[in-house]
């Protein structure tokens, strides 16, 4: 059986995060950091330990599917309604939230890897036990004290569960163009009506719904103004409907134990989250911790299928040898390992920002600090927060393309068998394709990312990455690959500075550009993991040598094929279906 808690995991835990100065500004400087650190694990060793009874009964019963409910709900398979009570049992679900609620406070970091731990076993489960927390972190950023004492000691008790609502038939990527109305009460509460479309875990109790205030619907249609968050529980206080029924569960090729719903709001109330008409930012909080999130969630699978191909070509054997000794097939499975602990680099890097953000407002909130502390937290939040925006699109990016390559090059590597239900390796790519669809695609990712780096944020990003580089100097290995990923800054700036001058060209090569930053970020982060810990040597050799070669070639490509480029893929596409637009 394998080991959830994998070394790259223990590796942040044990060496790479400054719990130290993360916990002292966090809690304050009366804090047991030994005894804080010593819980953590703890939670992190039970999690895996369950996670890991969980994943025999999740492969088997992969394909069943969510069913509805007769009171208009839905609900998980029963396999995972039991994996769902046991963590709940365990004191294990919404962990992020605050004690003050009954919850752990438990840092980005680690309730990424919890995540992650889950998805390993089952993703399916993943989404209830994610959107749970999400929707829980997004009532405590945003509620009223009076709506967080009512709702929130109900997550962390497991009784209840979250889901977000964003989606309409005609507003998916674009969500301005939401329709669902939200008309104000006299008593304050707010009236919704509208109709969603692929909410995950839609038969749930608690519903945070994108929805379009009614006094400015009209001249704020097509935009993400005019938006509120809205809570909306699917039964009144006294036991009785809401107005919310999920009228249909889609089928779907993967994921099979999730809920996906379309959900119909009549007249439900709810109480608004955040201020009316700025519920599009209040989303933006929770869709950005859900994109972190799927990102663990790909990397969970991505430990599973690499587990699964390493084991079996260990012991399939063709030619007189295991195919794991086949050059060919080994050096697939190398490229696995490294692409798994590179998602993980990036992931975790950026979870650390969100850490070091929530400790410094949290300190920032206690108060009591010499004003050169306090300008000084607050210049480190101005410039993390920053980097966190351009971060997690990337995170969401690289992690969901990863995973969708990685579990389809294990199937290759099974074989025959691999496209058969002999083995669970095609469950699990079959899972890993919606991930580079939902909480925005690749596509919006890689938009969103360009639109960072445009605002200023590559800057920011690359500076720090250069600081990082340049301290290096205490090995000559870790120096020269340093040096590598250090040259390789300056032809991301380059590159970036061509694509200014054409928009459209640049949205073209959006991703081109996103993986080149992903390259020298994660690049530095495995540089630094090898500072920590001198095993992580071949990782961080492997990564470097090969993606720097990568990065000089993306912007090669970026630079001689700018002519007319727009204008070719149009003449490609007429050629085969003239008449397009
Ligand atoms: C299983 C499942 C679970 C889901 N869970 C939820 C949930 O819990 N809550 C929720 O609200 N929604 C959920 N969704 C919806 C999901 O977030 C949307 O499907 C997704 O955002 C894409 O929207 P769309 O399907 O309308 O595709 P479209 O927006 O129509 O996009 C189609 C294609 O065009 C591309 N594209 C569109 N616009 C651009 C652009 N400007 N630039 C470049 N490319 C572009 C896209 O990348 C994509 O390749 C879920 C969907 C599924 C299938």
């Amino acid at each position: 059986m394998p080991d959830f808690f994998v070394p790259g995991m223990r590796l942040y835990l044990d060496k790479m995060i400054d719990w130290e100065r993360q916990l002292r500004l966090r809690l304050g400087d009366d804090v047991d950091v030994e005894a804080e650190v010593g819980a953590y694990r703890s939670v992190l060793e039970t999690t895996a330990a369950l996670a890991e009874s969980f994943q025999a009964e999740a492969r088997e019963r992969w394909s069943d599917e969510a069913v509805l409910t007769e009171d208009g709900g839905a609900t998980s398979p029963p396999h995972i309604r039991r994996a769902y009570d046991k963590l709940a049992e365990a004191g294990l679900v919404s962990l992020s939230v605050s004690d003050s609620y009954g919850g752990y406070g438990l840092p980005a970091t680690l309730n990424g890897i919890y995540l992650e731990m889950i998805s390993r076993a089952d993703p399916s489960l993943m989404m209830v036990v994610g959107l749970q927390t999400g929707a829980a972190n997004d009532i405590e950023k945003y509620g009223s004290e009076e709506v967080k004492k009512e709702w929130l000691p109900r997550f962390t008790s497991g009784e209840v569960e979250g889901c977000m609502d964003l989606t309409e038939p005609q507003a998916g990527s674009d969500l301005g163009g939401i329709s669902t109305r939200a008309t104000e009460q006299d008593d304050g509460t707010v009236r919704i009506d509208g109709q969603k479309i692929f909410i995950s875990n839609g038969g749930c109790e608690v519903h945070l719904v994108l929805a379009r205030d009614a006094v400015t619907f009209d001249q704020s249609k097509g935009t993400t103004n005019g938006l509120s968050l809205v809570l909306v529980p699917r039964h009144r206080s006294d036991g009785s409907s809401n107005g919310v029924r999920v009228s249909r569960l889609e089928r779907k090729l993967g994921i099979h134990g999730s809920a996906t719903c379309e959900v119909v709001f009549e007249g439900a109330e709810g109480v608004r989250l955040g201020e009316k008409g700025k519920g599009f930012r209040a989303m933006l909080d929770l869709m950005n911790n859900a994109r972190l999130g799927v990102a663990s969630q790909a990397l969970g699978l991505c430990d599973a299928a690499l587990w699964d191909a390493v084991t079996y070509a260990r012991q399939r054997e063709q030619f007189g040898r295991p195919i794991a000794e086949q050059p060919l097939v080994l050096t697939m499975l190398g490229k696995m390992a490294v692409n798994t602990e590179a998602v993980r680099a990036l992931l975790y890097r950026t979870y650390g920002l969100v850490d070091s953000v929530t400790a410094g407002e949290a300190a920032l909130r206690r108060g009591g600090l010499p004003d050169a502390e306090v300008a000084r937290i607050e210049q480190e939040i101005e410039r993390d927060s920053t980097r966190i925006r351009l971060l997690t699109p990337l995170c969401k990016y690289f992690a969901t393309e990863v995973c969708s390559d990685l579990t389809r090059d294990a199937m290759q590597v099974f074989g025959g068998i691999g496209f058969t239900m002999d083995s669970d390796v095609g469950k699990l790519h079959a899972d890993s394709l919606i991930m580079t669809v939902y909480e925005g695609t690749s596509e919006i990712q890689a938009s969103f990312a360009l639109r960072e780096m445009g605002k200023g944020a590559l800057a920011v990003v690359l500076a720090e990455v250069r600081s990082e580089l340049a301290a290096m100097v205490d090995d000559e290995t870790r120096a020269e690959l340093a040096e590598r990923v250090s040259e390789a800054t300056t032809v991301v700036e380059d590159t970036l500075q061509i694509l200014y001058s054409d928009m459209n060209y640049a949205l073209l090569r959006a991703k081109l550009m996103a993986e080149m930053v992903i390259d020298v970020i994660t690049g530095t982060e495995l540089l630094k993991q090898l500072g920590a810990d001198p095993s992580r040597a071949d990782i961080a050799r492997a990564f470097v040598r090969r993606r720097m070669l990568d990065v000089e070639h993306k912007a090669r490509r970026i630079e001689l094929n700018a002519e007319g480029r727009f204008e070719l893929d149009t003449r490609l596409l007429d050629r085969i279906a003239p008449g397009g637009s």
